[in-house]
């Protein structure tokens, strides 16, 4: 009897509800009038940006490669999201993480300074003759992001991508989210430090040799010199900022409604200063936000 009752669902029609006929509601929230949006509205947004935003991630020219060479099906978007955002550091904010991050994103958008990429962003410094430049170490095939990983059997983990077989292999072992996760996040943080070590940091090795042997490494190293010299120049010509209010002498000070003007070095008005900070007087009034106006 119980199971009868159990399956009594699986066969009866839907319920269907007619809004109209409700009369306490004050409006439907439709969605691109397809139907109601039936659910907390900020979890049906939820669902529809992170559609979007994955629809233009796996539209990224830079991915193609991966989608050339494995199905979506192979990869495991919920876990390779998790690693993405993983911290290894046991900092929330260092060079080291900032580091560990900007490597992530590289090489799972194939963008790591590899001869195609650097060739690429600088055709000055490598000339036309030794192009395509070949892999450092090996010295046979076009050095790229794809040729970092010779055996392709762990091509996914080595750009950063989890693939669905390691979370299913973990998880029939495990049964449980919580431990798979951390198995997945351990495992891929020791295959990345493997890979950095004994690959990338051989190939940037081998490759700067390879640029001071033909002489790219002294031209970049003036390119680098005349770059900072042009950023220091400007940095320099900037206004002094003593000429701007600090916003914290504004607050501790009860001062009457202030109003500045800013002009730069050659008494032009600076765009970037037209915010004017307005502070009332009135004690009873300290509640109330300072305003900030925006002149035109
Ligand atoms: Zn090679």
């Amino acid at each position: 009897m119980a199971d009868a009752e159990a399956s009594k669902g699986l066969d009866i029609l839907p319920i269907s509800i007619n809004l109209k006929l409700i009369p306490d509601a004050i409006m439907v929230p439709m969605w691109d009038s397809i139907g109601p949006i039936d659910k907390d509205i900020r979890k049906f947004c939820k669902n529809i940006t992170e559609a979007k935003i994955f629809d233009s991630f796996t539209n990224n020219s830079k991915l193609q490669t991966f989608f050339a060479r494995h199905s979506l099906s192979e990869i495991n978007w919920t876990f390779t999201k998790l690693w993405l955002a993983h911290n290894e550091t046991n900092s929330i904010y260092s060079s080291e993480k900032s580091k560990k991050d900007a490597f992530k994103l590289k090489s799972l958008n194939h963008i790591l300074p590899c001869g195609d990429v650097l060739s690429a962003h600088y055709p000055s410094l490598y000339n036309p003759d030794i192009l395509p430049i070949k892999c450092p170490i090996c010295k046979t095939t076009d050095d790229s992001n794809q040729h970092l990983d010779q055996s392709h059997l762990i091509y996914l983990i080595i750009h950063n991508v989890v693939p669905d077989h390691l979370v299913t292999l973990i998880h029939t072992h495990t049964r449980n989210f919580k431990l798979t996760k951390s198995f997945v996040m351990d495992f891929m943080t020791h295959i990345q430090q493997y890979f950095y070590t004994s690959i990338w940091c051989r190939h940037t090795e081998s490759m700067v040799a390879w640029e001071k042997h033909t002489g790219i490494h002294a031209k970049k190293t003036k390119m680098r010199r005349a770059k900072r010299r042009a950023q220091n120049k400007k940095k320099f010509q900037r206004l002094p900022t003593s000429n701007v209010l600090p916003l914290k002498r504004l607050r501790n000070h009860h001062l009457p409604c202030n109003f500045a003007k800013f002009y730069d070095a050659r008494g032009h008005y600076d765009d970037r200063l037209r915010i004017n900070y307005f502070q009332c007087d009135n004690n009873s009034d300290l509640h109330v936000p300072r305003w900030i106006i925006l002149t035109s």
